[in-house]
């Protein structure tokens, strides 16, 4: 057997660009200057930051000043969520309100922790439940919006099943709500985790019409521990850390700057192959689930068969716990996840499946195959020669 890694789990993380890394070489040695610094070797630097924010704020369709440079996807998502929040309660206390926030069942953890984070300090968290196929319908948002309503957080796209959100139609039911009433009101914000949905879906965010919105380095071919959150002009957001005044007053700490430039020439790189690569790992995924019904039976696709993401596919098998096969694929070779990286809650079955109305045993089944920028046809040819020897096995072992 060949002994070549075949790694599908792109969703979780993916290998740095040649150029990404070249970009970013020379901001270790040559331009190391801190770009508070008001010499020349600060003012280098500070050139570097600031030519990436153009970069990264003209793929938004934003300005400059609205993209704030992170430590990551999990960072913006928490300044996003926590900064809001803080920064409502004045309004909150005038009007005699509570504060409240509407979200998913299926959000990342980093936007549902920091809604737990927000119940235990007095505000109110409405969780959507998606519909079946995993799609959040824009009129549940609706009924749920109150006078009290700060903020709605939905994902772009599902890290697990990768269903896409209809983003323009709650952005247009939020807007309608503020316009509402007599009261001219600039609450709720729309933010949306746009990490998963980066190298495929569109970016303009006056189009979206969202105020917020979170990116990650990890999953754009760039480097780990690396992220933005877009703020628009006019939003009312805290910082939720202290210290010097970068990235606007709301990011202390020294700018990491050679991971900057590496985000914004990954987030180039992305947006120039953007069509033609979501066109050819549709086509993959396409043929990988035509090969897996031809070749097998007793398994079911989780998530919208049309409306996800091109380069995911979530199935669960019959009879077989997902990390059973993820261990199984790992020894033939090939990597690919149960659930998500970031998975299991403490019955060990993915949020997001439960969320779906999907029963224990078929959410405990799921393996997320998740394509890439090296993915080729040749590996979904590999994996269909060893998953159906593998299900067989594993199948036969459980029923005795
Ligand atoms: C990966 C991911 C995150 C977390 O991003 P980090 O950069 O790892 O902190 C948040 N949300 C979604 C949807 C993700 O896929």
């Amino acid at each position: 057997m060949s002994q070549k890694r075949i790694y599908l789990d792109y969703a979780a993380a993916t290998p740095t660009d040649k150029s990404v890394l070249k970009n970013a070489l020379p901001l270790f040695n040559k331009f190391y200057g801190n770009p508070s610094s008001i010499h020349k070797d600060g003012v280098s630097a500070s050139i570097y930051l600031e030519n990436s924010r153009k970069i990264v704020s003209k793929i938004l369709s934003a300005r400059p000043s609205e993209v704030i440079f992170t430590n990551g996807g999990t960072e913006s998502d928490n300044l996003a969520l926590l900064g809001v929040a803080k920064a409502a309660r004045g309004w909150l206390d005038k009007n005699g309100f509570k504060g409240h926030i509407i979200t998913s069942a299926i959000e990342h953890h980093a936007v549902l922790r920091a809604c737990q984070e927000l119940e235990s300090t007095g505000f109110d968290v409405t969780y959507i439940k998606p519909q079946q196929n995993g799609v959040i319908d824009p009129s549940d948002i609706k009924t749920s919006l109150r006078d009290d309503t700060i903020l709605v957080s939905i994902m772009y796209a599902n890290n697990e099943i990768g269903t896409i959100q209809p983003i323009y139609e709650i952005a247009k039911t939020i807007r309608w709500f503020r316009g509402r009433s007599d009261v001219a009101r600039s609450y709720p914000y729309f933010h949306t985790d746009a990490c998963q949905a980066t190298n495929y879906l569109p970016l303009n965010v006056n189009q979206l019409g969202v105020d917020l919105l979170t990116l990650s380095g990890s999953k754009i071919y760039s480097f780990k521990g690396t992220g933005l959150l877009f703020v628009k002009t006019g939003v009312n957001i805290s910082p939720i850390m202290f210290g010097g005044h970068q990235e606007l007053n709301l990011r202390p700490g020294t700018e990491n700057l050679p991971y900057i430039v590496g985000f914004a020439k990954a987030m180039e790189i992305s947006e120039k192959i953007k069509e033609k690569e979501s066109t050819r790992l549709t086509t993959l995924r396409d043929y990988f689930l035509q090969s897996l019904n031809d070749r097998l039976s007793g398994y079911h696709l989780n998530g919208d068969d049309k409306v996800r993401l091109p380069n995911n596919i979530n199935v669960s098998f019959d009879g077989i716990e997902g990390e059973q096969l993820v261990l199984e694929l790992d020894a033939a070779g090939v990597s690919v996840s149960a659930g998500s990286a970031c998975t299991s809650n403490d019955t060990g079955a993915s949020h997001v499946l439960i969320a779906l109305g999907l029963d224990y045993d078929r959410a405990l089944g799921a393996v997320r195959f998740s394509f890439g920028r090296h993915t080729v046809k040749k590996d979904i040819d590999y994996v269909m020669r060893v998953l159906p020897v593998i299900i067989d096995r594993i199948r036969k072992v459980n029923l005795r």
